[in-house]
């Protein structure tokens, strides 16, 4: 640990700075990545075990993490954890914490810049696990990868911040001082869609503050886990600090929320688990002495609004964009344009003649832009709601589904009517609902109308609509004249209002609190 140990001293010294992203414009990115594919092809099918308390358990039953874009192929075999499995790695988590708790945060922010040093060499290896496991093109695979070594580099660079002395007011006759302490175990789980920078942001932000927890994967994405937790055994990260517990969500989700040594979880998914999760976290169970905290969060219907000053093109792009890269499956995903009457029939034009220029298919090759969706169930609920959005309004592009694989086509309907299901329930798919506004004021307010309130984007020229929308735009994350998607960490905090989550703003200097809890201590001279 003493080598990494200095170079992340002098990593820390360093202000935070973006991963770049990876330019496949190179021949030599491009001969990396596909070396990197190659690499983890030939690892594909093997039999991972759950980690608990640095013990690695094989478990009679097992699971399968297919590739969406070849169910055929098998990228591996995970322990199905029981429910006195999940007990036990929150005992182990909870032993941990005893010694864990202690270590000073400098230490524990090394190990965090340490790893992210270990996943900036594996770069184009974790891509090549997400391309297979979840079926992300290229470039989305490697956005994910940067942004997870940003969580890292950030967060712990926030955590070394926090530990610094705390400006407190100073009373004559006293010293006053304020410090973040951990909170305890922390049950941490991720989904599927960004399988490798929300499963690492979660887990890094809890341990870094000190916590320890119990990381569930999703179960569509178990591999893309497995990889980090081999990143996190390299860098010495002492055994039980993050424990690693893979199984259905439905099973050992409750065990590991109800459990009384549970004091905080950190889930991000779907909005109807988030509220499970927040009910049942509020239930006290016997033993337990604390109020369970929930850092959660939940879904989007997230909107684009185009008003007759916009660049049309520009807006055009980013509807397409937030629509349909990651084939829709971002909680941040454009999957409403509410565009202004005036201009409506040229945006849907240009939209769909866009959107017509996608490519899909193989995401092992650099030019496919849509991959299949995550499986099975996802594509017959998707199918679903195509279905329904044909009777709530015109399909203008796609609709259909192609096998083998998970493949749904970039599907567009116009005319849909701002309280119809499929503007108001999150698909989570490459399906765009177009919902014409009379003018700018009912573009806004049809906006707001969701339960939800992740992100929202307005193309617009008009200084005045601009500053209505900045006040009355009621979304965590508001882009003007661009994409609503890809928040950067660090410039674009990210989490939602309403139904969207408890806001937690992932990437921001707010983020680490959620996992601390602050001592004042006051001296007598
Ligand atoms: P999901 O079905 O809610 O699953 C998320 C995680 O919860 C998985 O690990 C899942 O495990 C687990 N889980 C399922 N049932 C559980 C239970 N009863 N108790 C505890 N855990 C349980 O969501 P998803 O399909 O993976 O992800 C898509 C959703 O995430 C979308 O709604 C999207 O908008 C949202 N999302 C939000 C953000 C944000 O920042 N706001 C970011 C990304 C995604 P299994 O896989 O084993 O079921
Ligand atoms: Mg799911």
């Amino acid at each position: 640990m003493t080598t990494t140990v200095n170079s992340a001293s002098v990593r820390a010294q360093t202000p935070f700075i973006n991963a770049p992203l990876t330019d496949f414009s190179h021949e030599a990115n491009r001969q990396a990545q596909v070396a990197a594919l190659q690499q983890v092809k030939s690892e594909l099918g093997q039999t991972y075990p759950l980690i608990i308390g640095g013990k690695k358990i094989m478990s009679a039953h097992t699971f399968a993490s297919l590739n969406p874009s070849q169910p055929d192929q098998i990228i591996g075999h995970f322990a199905r954890a029981s429910v006195e499995q999940a007990e036990e790695a929150m005992q182990a988590a909870a032993q941990a914490f005893e010694t864990w708790k202690r270590v000073p945060a400098q230490e524990r922010a090394h190990y965090l810049f340490a790893a992210a040093e270990l996943l900036r060499q594996r770069r184009f290896l974790m891509n090549a696990w997400m391309i297979y496991e979840v079926g992300k093109s290229w470039v989305e695979a490697d956005a994910d990868t940067a942004e997870a070594i940003d969580f890292m580099e950030f967060y712990a660079r926030e955590m070394l911040r926090l530990a610094e002395k705390q400006p407190v007011v100073q009373i004559e006759g006293e010293d006053n001082e304020l410090v973040y302490i951990p909170l305890g175990v922390g049950a941490v789980i991720p989904p599927w869609n960004f399988p490798c920078a929300i499963m690492v942001g979660m887990t890094s932000a809890s341990f870094v503050t000190g916590n320890t927890v119990v990381l569930k994967p999703a179960s569509t994405s178990p591999a893309i886990a497995a990889q980090f937790m081999h990143i996190l055994e390299e860098v010495g990260l002492p055994a039980g600090v993050v424990n690693f517990l893979t199984g259905s969500g439905s099973i050992i989700g409750d065990v590991l929320v109800e459990s009384p040594q549970t004091r905080f979880i950190a889930f991000t998914g779907s909005r109807d688990v988030g509220l499970r999760i927040n009910e049942l976290a509020a239930r006290p169970q016997k033993g337990q002495i604390w109020i369970k905290r929930t850092i959660l969060e939940m879904g989007g219907k997230d909107a684009i609004v185009v008003d007759e000053t916009a660049d049309l093109d520009a807006a055009a792009t980013g509807i397409v964009t937030s629509a349909f890269g990651f084939q829709g499956q971002k909680c941040s995903a454009g999957s409403r344009a509410i565009i202004v009457e005036s201009v409506y029939d040229q945006v849907v034009q240009k939209v769909v003649a866009k959107a017509k220029q996608l490519t899909m298919g193989d995401v092992t090759l650099p030019t496919t832009y849509m991959g299949p969706v995550v499986d099975a169930s996802a594509q017959k609920k998707i199918s679903e709601y195509i279905e329904i959005g044909k009777s709530e309004g015109s399909l203008l592009l796609g609709g259909k589904h192609h096998e083998p694989g998970y493949f749904i086509e970039p599907t567009i309907i116009g005319d849909v009517n701002a309280h119809a299901r499929i503007a108001q329930e999150e698909i989570f798919g490459p399906v765009l609902a177009i919902i014409k506004a009379q003018d700018f004021d009912d573009a806004l307010q049809i906006a707001n109308s969701t339960e939800y309130g992740l992100t929202g984007a307005l193309f617009s020229r008009d200084e005045q609509r601009i500053e209505r929308a900045r006040a009355e735009f009621h979304v965590g994350n508001l882009y003007f004249n661009r994409k609503c998607t890809g928040a950067f960490v660090g410039a674009q905090p990210f989490g939602g209002f309403n139904m969207s989550g408890t806001d937690s703003k992932a990437g921001g200097r707010d983020y680490l609190l959620l996992f601390t809890q602050a001592k004042s201590i006051t001296t007598k001279r």
